[in-house]
């Protein structure tokens, strides 16, 4: 599934350049994911990059966008083609 940021977020922008999909940008108040381009990383690298480096953890699983592995290798291959 593709991961969310929570109101814990302190806007350090360390997450965003990170992001191997561009997923990741400034909101109105906290920065943002776009589930339509985040595969959890897969494809690119064995662990979410952004919950690698948030210094808050307030990164967490998107509930209403559930995906399995198979379907996010399946965006990765999308938004590489
Ligand atoms: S899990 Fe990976 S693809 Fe998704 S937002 Fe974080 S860095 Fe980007
Ligand atoms: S690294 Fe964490 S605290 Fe910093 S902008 Fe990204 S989500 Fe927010």
């Amino acid at each position: 599934m593709a991961l969310i940021i929570n109101e814990e977020c302190i806007n350090c922008d360390v997450c965003e350049p990170e992001c191997p999909n561009a997923a990741i940008s400034q909101g109105a108040d906290i920065y943002i994911i776009d589930p339509d381009l985040c595969t959890e990383c897969v494809g690119h690298h064995g662990v979410p990059q952004c919950m690698e480096v948030c210094p808050v953890d307030c990164i967490d699983k998107d509930a209403k966008h559930v995906e399995s592995q198979e379907d996010l290798y399946q965006k990765y291959l999308k938004l590489i083609g």
